[in-house]
């Protein structure tokens, strides 16, 4: 029996997103639906949020018309589709700041958020850069770093240091520094909570968009082509990516990217009234399914 339900979330999507800003150097690739999703686990007396997702609001609402973002709902509607509140989220791991990921910040207003250290220090530190290099924050809304060190200063905000086991149980974080950001991180769920684990999962953040970037379009005769947008190294991307693969013993399905449209057809999943997927990836003991 698996330690945590896990469901993937569609809280918005981009109908016509560059497949060039998606998967490195498909320039002449045409656009395609983008879904942007976070992950709920709950089991084990937790109820963790990997990512946050945006708030369509002041800041926000200027990334969502640059990146013509179409179907955002807030997490009350979303999470309301699993029989949960954003009041309920005691925990969030962010994997990097993009806007995507950790814009939502204002909506759980009693979570603890995580991320690492470096992450929130590098932006906060390329914010104070002269305006041509404003290219590093395209993806960054700066009204979330004012926020996070705001609830940093609160003691909301907590920073991990590298490699850590057991964040939750059976939930590890890993560092993949100077990659798709300065210091992001992937999440590695062991869902039967043994060290040695046979039920792994792995959200990747923006390390993977997509499975794309784990097989370069060739299933047959896979290479690793990185994501789009990086700040770091491409070299450092390809290293994590095959840290994730193993981790999951090369078993693409089980590796959980939030920009990836076809998880909806690896597990079982429905789409809610709100016209988003929602994907039932696990389920807890005793916990009940919202796909059936
Ligand atoms: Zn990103």
């Amino acid at each position: 029996m698996s330690d945590y339900s896990i469901w993937m979330l569609e809280y918005a999507k981009v109908p016509d997103a560059a497949m060039s800003s998606l998967v490195y150097g498909k320039h002449n690739g045409g656009t395609v639906e983008l879904p942007y999703c976070y992950t709920l686990l709950k089991g084990q007396g937790h109820t963790i949020l990997l990512d946050c997702g945006l708030n369509n609001a002041s800041h926000g609402e200027q990334f969502v018309k640059r990146f013509n973002v179409q179907n955002w709902f807030p997490p009350r509607d979303v999470l309301a589709e699993v029989g949960c509140t954003p009041e309920e989220v005691t925990h969030v791991i962010l994997t990097h700041a993009h806007f995507d990921h950790m814009g939502g910040l204002e909506l759980f207003p009693n979570a603890t958020f995580y991320i690492q250290e470096e992450e929130l220090a590098s932006w906060v530190s390329i914010m104070t850069m002269d305006r041509r290099f404003r290219w590093l924050l395209t993806a960054v809304d700066t009204g979330d770093m004012i926020y996070a060190v705001q609830l940093a200063r609160e003691g909301r905000m907590r920073g991990l240091r590298g490699d850590i086991d057991d964040v939750f149980p059976g939930v590890d974080v890993r560092l993949a520094k100077d990659t798709h950001t300065a210091a992001s991180q992937y999440i590695v769920i062991r869902n039967d909570g043994k060290r040695e684990s046979e039920d792994v999962f792995v959200y990747t953040g923006d390390l993977v968009y997509r499975h794309d970037n784990l097989h370069g379009g060739n299933p047959a005769d896979p290479f690793y082509l990185p994501v789009g947008l990086a700040s770091g190294s491409q070299t450092n991307l390809l290293m994590t990516t095959d840290s994730i693969l193993k981790a999951v013993g090369d078993d693409m399905s089980r590796v959980l990217a939030p920009h990836e449209p076809s998880m909806a057809s690896l597990y079982p999943s429905r789409v809610t009234k709100n016209g988003h997927q929602l994907v039932e990836v696990a389920l807890g003991a005793g916990q009940q399914s919202y796909v059936h």
